[in-house]
């Protein structure tokens, strides 16, 4: 029998579009720009750039075959293969083909904006020069970590439990705030790494801002080690290099935000996420994913061990530590010697009542930290100077003119800003509508707070950290790190500060306005606010207490003192928190008892988005799915687009799936021109 080398083939791509197809184009090695003519056929997994419209795009191979329905002459060929980059693993393709599939996306719109850009931009010559460039960095290769604090014996329980693991072993790390659970990852990871050499292990923090707090922990304790970051600040030629060396498995110990979750790790062997519980793990546009959810999906189907870790864990994760879905290991305690739990206090706005947004109680603790040379934190969840500015003799306030929302008050930066569409005025010397000149602002965000102190205690170095503050690369960063040196007496912020910082003299936490979520329409409204409480009060009493010190003080001013939230949140009390919280849920036939998806509409007017859902509702049924009337989003308008949704629930995952798939092929052939997308496991509703 004669050997024939085969020189072209059909290739099945995926590209990044909405339509949800493959593409098929022809290979052939003479017409590949970086082949030669004894070239091996391009393999699955491997990267193509392909014709697309006018455009050259980088699109998947996710088939490789003989024939084609399509006709020759609209048959495009390949125009080159990256064949020098190792083709991404079947396992990794699954990854995206599930994600793809149970989003209900098409596979190219998962596939492929999680690769590094520069993999399509950049020459061949310029690929070369990365992976020699990594192959060179790659001989230091060494996995023997320094310096490990001796832990405390819940923290080694855990430690011992995690990295001695073997398959899919999800793990709950239920460990209150300071206690210690960073060290148990990093041993956790020392006992993988030691036991398998090429072992690669990823993990996930919720915020960009708690990455170099981690990184310079891993980078200390793992000197010889390889680490890549994958976060959305790193300059495309970084991402490129840290992409490459996770996918070449050269980096072991890949680091990063949600994105990661979609890092090619060719040796994965751990997987952890850091405060698993935050909602920054679910992507909030384009293909909303949970990035948890993925990260548990991919700990199964290579069946390799996952951590979960939080003081509050989500109601999802402790309701499978009660199923004993997932093993719960549990931090009951701080990991500093004397370092204990706050003393959370509240303050009762009705009987103190506040001036400049400070009650007499709080102005007395904050004045005792300053005394002592201790440092405190400020926590209100609004940026800006105040949410809205009103005209007391006409009743003017300042809405958007775009969206349903108020401009809010910049005052530092002179401008009015509606967070939701970026609209910018300048601040009206009088009222629009009656000449009025005095204008006053209504309500209290961080830039009103921190004028207010400047006053109160002029000779304070104040610091405010919110989005508006940071907004240069690198200021949060500088920001954290000027606290954690000692030169600030007193930090405000929004939820930027209340996660995961491990501030070192922080001894007092104020809490300055939570009661607006107490009464919201989301049903997770209360899960989120006491998650976000507990983590912000986890700030205070980080370090063992000192002679002549304070002791640790949570301060919450609040007009609903009794609400039963407050009383779990001083006693510390998740356990019964949660417990209660699910019982509801079940009675209620809420997540996760219960599975959702969303419809949302866009048109400029609502009529027409409403009209667009309800004929959604009506084209089909199923026996196990509801589908809900559509309604107007919470906030309507939004940039001049009123937005509408439809809700769809099942008391059964697979039926919904099922369901949706099908549903979904008849929304795309209906002619319409409201702009639509579903949303799998909804956060907000
Ligand atoms: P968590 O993530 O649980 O809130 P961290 O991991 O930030 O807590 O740890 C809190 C503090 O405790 C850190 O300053 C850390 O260095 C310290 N720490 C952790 N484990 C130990 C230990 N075994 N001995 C002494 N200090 C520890
Ligand atoms: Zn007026
Ligand atoms: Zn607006």
């Amino acid at each position: 029998m004669s050997q024939c080398i085969l020189t072209s083939c059909i290739l099945k791509i995926a590209l990044d579009t909405p339509l949800n197809a493959l593409f098929d184009y022809r290979w052939n090695a003479a017409a590949d720009a970086g082949a030669d003519a004894a070239a091996p056929l391009p393999q699955v997994g491997q990267l193509a750039l392909v014709p697309f419209g006018r455009r050259e795009v980088m699109g998947l191979i996710v088939g490789v075959s003989d024939s084609t329905d399509v006709p020759a002459a609209k048959l495009k060929d390949v125009l080159a293969v990256r064949s020098q980059l190792a083709p991404l693993s079947e396992q990794w393709l699954a990854l995206a083909a599930f994600a793809a599939d149970y989003y209900q996306r098409p596979l190219g719109e998962v596939a492929l904006p999680g690769l590094p850009k520069n993999l399509r931009v950049l020459t061949t010559v310029a690929l070369d020069r990365a992976i020699k460039k990594l192959g060179k960095l790659a001989d230091a290769h060494d996995g023997t970590p320094l310096n490990m604090p001796a832990l405390n014996p819940a923290q080694q329980e855990a430690a011992d439990a995690i990295g001695g693991a073997q398959g899919f072993k999800p793990t709950l790390l239920y460990g209150v705030t300071g206690s210690g659970k960073t060290e148990v990852y990093l041993q956790a990871c020392a006992q993988v790494l030691a036991r398998e050499d090429d072992a690669q292990i990823l993990i996930l923090v919720p915020e960009i801002n708690l990455t170099p707090q981690l990184e310079g922990n891993i980078r200390a304790r793992f000197p010889g080690v390889m680490l890549a970051t994958l976060h959305s600040s790193l300059s495309e030629g970084e991402r490129m290099l840290h992409w490459l060396a996770a996918h070449q498995g050269q980096a072991r110990i890949v680091l990063g935000t949600r994105l990661a979750i979609l890092a090619s790790l060719p040796k994965l062997k751990l997987i952890v996420i850091d405060e698993e519980h935050d909602p920054s793990y679910k992507q909030q546009e384009g293909l909303r994913y949970s990035a948890r959810d993925l990260a548990v999906w991919r700990a199964w189907q290579l069946q390799i061990p996952i951590v979960l870790g939080s003081a509050t864990p989500s109601l999802e994760s402790w309701h499978h530590a009660q199923t004993g879905r997932y093993r719960k290991l549990e931090l009951r305690e701080r990991a500093v010697r004397n370092a204990v739990l706050p003393r959370v206090k509240i303050l009762d706005m009705e009987r103190d009542k506040p001036k400049d947004g400070l009650t007499s109680h709080l102005v007395a603790a904050l004045k005792l930290r300053m005394e002592r040379g201790e440092q405190s934190l400020l926590f209100l969840n609004r940026r800006g100077y105040s949410p809205v500015i009103c005209c007391e003799s006409c009743g003017w306030i300042s809405n958007c003119t775009r969206c349903t929302s108020f401009m809010v008050l910049h005052k530092p930066e002179h401008r009015l800003r509606c967070h939701h569409c970026s609209l910018e005025l300048r601040i009206p010397r009088h009222c629009p509508t009656c000449g009025n000149v005095d204008l006053q602002p209504l309500g209290r965000g961080t830039q009103r707070v921190e004028e207010g102190l400047q006053q109160l205690f002029p000779e304070a170095r104040i610091l405010r950290i919110d989005a508006d503050s940071t907004r240069k690369k690198g200021s949060a960063q500088e920001a954290f790190d000027t606290v954690h040196r000692g030169e600030v007496d007193i930090l405000i912020g929004t939820q930027m500060v209340a996660k995961g910082h491990d501030f070192k003299k922080l001894t007092l936490v104020g809490i300055l306005n939570p009661d607006t979520a107490l009464f919201s329409q989301d049903y997770r409204a209360s899960e989120r606010l006491f998650a976000q409480l507990m983590q912000v009060a986890g700030r205070a009493g980080r370090a063992a207490q000192t002679e002549g010190g304070s002791v640790s003080e949570v301060l919450i001013q609040t007009r609903y003192a009794r609400h039963p939230l407050y009383d779990a949140v001083v006693n510390h009390d998740y356990d019964h928190f949660a417990t209660t919280l699910l019982e509801e849920r079940a009675q209620a036939a809420l997540p996760p008892y219960l599975f959702q998806a969303l419809l949302r509409a866009e048109a400029p007017e609502l009529a027409t988005a409403i009209e667009f859902l309800q004929a959604a509702k009506e084209c089909m049924e199923h026996p196990q799915v509801t589908i809900n009337d559509p309604i107007p989003m919470s906030m309507t308008r939004v940039y001049n687009v009123d937005r509408a949704q439809l809700l769809l629930e099942s008391a059964s995952r697979p039926a919904l799936q099922a369901f949706l798939k099908e549903w979904l092929a008849e929304l795309r052939a209906m002619k319409t021109r409201v702009k639509w997308s579903l949303e799998v496991d909804p956060l907000d509703i």
